[in-house]
This record gives structure tokens, C-alpha cells and sequence, in this order.
């Protein structure tokens, strides 16, 4: 097919719009609000996602349907598989917008994640499966650390609850992790498997500030960060790029959460690889092979959140920084207004 649709407009749609063109893909984006991706694309319908009249037109005009945006509700992917084949699936994105089947899917991997339980009116007894510090999270809708609360003794747990308004929520024990890192991942149509090299992260207000690769960590938890994203592809039987965040701690590998979709932490492989997550994630849904995921360069990619996007221009003049703006009309404050990708030396 030759009209790509992606549900979400915002900077991750923005780019894999444009990776789209450039394997000669028209691009009709989905999105109720401002859309930065809008302008790139080739059109946009503007409709909310509970509209599903609008839904049905879009997927009819569309060869091929994915998204950039987690809190898709799943009848409006339901209205669009009916017509028009949709990757990554209603599974892979059931699985990961709701934390705590999120959880419950990788443990059954055999995967380990931080202690977790639901949140009921009992939360001391909660809390006694997690131990404190725990940290509370929203089941549903949260990102850069919205929808969480940290309880860091028992005493702290009813205004913690209190702050998070009666929204489903699940509880996990504080892990003590040394290094936060994340491994880009794809799986093809046909089952191939391509993973990128795991970053390392760093986070600044809870929002993602640096990513930086190679990630400082023995091989060995490199090759152990690939196996559990590749486990994860294979046991959802996913299409597309997938973004997998893992902390560091001496017993292994602890899997914090699953973005089925392209991932902040990936943007380093625009100047890092030869295919980068956008094309990577086009090629897997419209059936290309993929690109082998290897790197050719070390690198670090920055956020420009609010006013820090003020500094690109000075940031351009430095050597071997290339620039990535949105296009967003209005600079907010934790807003993300485009990134940096430095690159540091030849892999
Ligand atoms: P994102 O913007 O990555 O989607 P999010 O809002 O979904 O973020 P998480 O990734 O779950 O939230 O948590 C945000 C950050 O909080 C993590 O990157 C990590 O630094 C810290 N964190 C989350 N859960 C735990 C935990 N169980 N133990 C220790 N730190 C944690
Ligand atoms: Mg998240
Ligand atoms: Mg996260």
C-alpha cells in the first residue's frame, strides 16, 4: 500500500512521517489536538478518538494504520482493524496502557519486575507486598512521571493516595538501581527480530533528559537487555519498534515499563545507525526488511524541554551536533520542543 496512517500527531508522529517520505510513502495522520506532525503529513483528520465515523474514513483512506500514542481506546482500533491492517496490534497496546497488565504479561515471561500490587482501600495491606519506599502509579495515562506518588514510609501512604484522586493505581516497591537503561527493538511481518544498542538514561523531573550510547554497562547486560525485548516482540507477536525500559541492579535486569511504539530514549540512532528507529518502524509495518540495527557511531541525544529549546541555535555551531526542532507553536515549561543528537566518536 502506499498511505501510511498513524494515530497521534505529535513529535514521534512528526518523524515517522517524515521516514515515511522518504521511502516514498504518502502519510495521513490522526490526531484531536495540535498536531505537529500535521504539517509534514500528507493530510490530517482532525476528530476526536471516540469519533468513530471519523475513524472509519480515515482507516478506508489508509493501506496501512499505526500509532505514536499509548491511550488509544481499544474499540476506536477495533473500528480500524475491521478495514485496514493495523501493527503493532490491539494487543500490544492493551498490554502495555494499563501498568498493571503491563506487569502482570512480563512476569508471566518470566521476566522480573519491581513488587507490585493494585491499589485497593486497604493500602497498608498493599503495601505490605511492595515494603516502602514504593512508589504509586496511575494504571493508566501517566508519562514523564505524571500520575505518580512516592510513599517513602507507611505514614506518607494515605496522602499519597489522597494526590492520585481515586484514579485505579498500582503500587511497586522501589528498586535501587544503579543505571536506568532502554533497548529499541523491532520485529518484521515475517518474525526477524533487530535490536538497536541499549542506552543509557537520565532523567531530569521525572522527564527523559539524556540518552547515551553505549550504554556503561558490562556486554553481558547488553546481550541480556536484547533477550528480554526480543522475548517480549515474539511472546506479542509484534510488528513495529518497541521501546523496553529496564533498570540496572546487582541481581540483573528489572523490566520497568513497554512503549509500543517508537521511544524518546531511541532518537540517538538519527545519528547513530544507518536505518534509525522512524525507518526501522516503517519498514516493519509496511513489510520492508529491517535494518540490522547496527551502530556506527557513539552518541548523545538531548531533550530540548521549554526554554532549553532557546539554545539550539548555539548547539548547532558546535561540531558534530545535528538539530532536531518540532515545529511546536507555543514553548511551555516540561514541554518537548525538540532534541539534540551529539555525536561523540566513531563506534
Ligand atoms: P515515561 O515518560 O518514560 O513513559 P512514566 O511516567 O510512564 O514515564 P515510569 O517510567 O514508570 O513513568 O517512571 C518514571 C521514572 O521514575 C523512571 O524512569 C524511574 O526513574 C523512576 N521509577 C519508576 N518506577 C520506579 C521503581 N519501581 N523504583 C525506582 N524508581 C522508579
Ligand atoms: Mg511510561
Ligand atoms: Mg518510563
Amino acid at each position: 500500500g502506499s498511505t501510511i496512517g498513524i494515530l497521534g500527531g505529535g513529535q514521534l508522529g512528526r518523524m515517522l512521517a517524515m521516514a515515511a517520505a522518504n521511502l516514498g510513502y504518502k502519510t495521513h495522520i490522526f490526531e484531536p489536538g495540535s498536531a505537529p506532525a500535521a504539517e509534514v503529513a500528507t493530510a490530517w483528520t482532525q476528530a476526536p478518538y471516540d469519533d468513530l465515523d471519523a475513524l472509519r474514513t480515515f482507516a478506508q483512506a489508509c493501506d496501512v494504520i499505526t500509532f505514536e500514542f499509548e491511550n488509544i481506546p481499544a474499540e476506536a482500533l477495533d473500528v480500524i482493524a475491521a478495514t485496514t491492517p493495523l501493527f503493532p496490534d490491539r494487543r500490544a497496546l492493551e498490554t502495555s496502557q494499563d501498568r498493571l497488565i503491563e506487569k502482570a504479561f512480563l512476569r508471566d515471561l518470566g521476566l522480573k519486575t519491581a513488587p507490585y500490587a493494585p491499589v485497593s482501600d486497604d493500602i497498608h495491606e498493599v503495601l505490605e507486598t511492595t515494603g516502602t519506599p514504593a512508589i504509586l502509579k496511575t494504571r493508566r495515562f501517566g508519562y514523564d512521571g505524571k500520575g505518580q506518588a512516592r510513599v517513602m514510609a507507611p505514614e506518607d501512604a494515605e496522602t499519597a493516595l489522597a494526590s492520585l484522586e481515586g484514579a485505579p493505581a498500582i503500587a511497586e516497591g522501589f528498586v535501587a538501581f544503579s543505571k536506568e537503561i532502554s533497548v529499541i527493538a523491532a520485529r518484521g511481518q515475517d518474525g526477524a527480530v533487530a535490536a538497536f544498542d541499549p542506552g543509557e538514561n537520565l532523567h531530569k523531573d521525572g522527564i527523559l533528559d539524556t540518552t547515551t550510547v553505549p550504554a556503561a554497562v558490562p556486554s553481558s547486560l547488553n546481550i541480556d537487555a536484547v533477550l528480554i525485548a526480543s522475548k517480549i516482540l515474539n511472546a506479542l507477536d509484534y510488528v513495529g519498534v518497541i521501546g523496553v525500559e529496564l533498570f540496572v541492579t546487582p541481581q540483573g535486569l528489572i523490566v520497568n515499563e513497554i512503549a509500543p511504539r517508537v521511544h524518546n530514549s531511541g532518537h540517538w540512532t538519527q545519528a547513530g545507525c544507518a536505518v534509525d528507529q522512524f525507518e526501522q518502524h516503517i519498514r516493519a509495518v509496511t513489510g520492508w526488511p529491517l535494518g540490522d540495527g547496527s551502530r556506527h557511531a557513539n552518541v548523545t541525544m538531548e531533550n530540548l524541554i521549554g526554554e532549553d529549546v532557546t539554545r539550539a541555535a548555539s548547539l548547532a555551531a558546535e561540531k558534530g551536533v545535528q538539530i532536531h526542532l518540532y515545529g511546536k507553536a507555543e514553548t511551555r515549561a516540561g514541554r518537548k520542543m525538540g532534541h539534540i543528537n551529539q555525536v561523540t566518536g566513531p563506534a
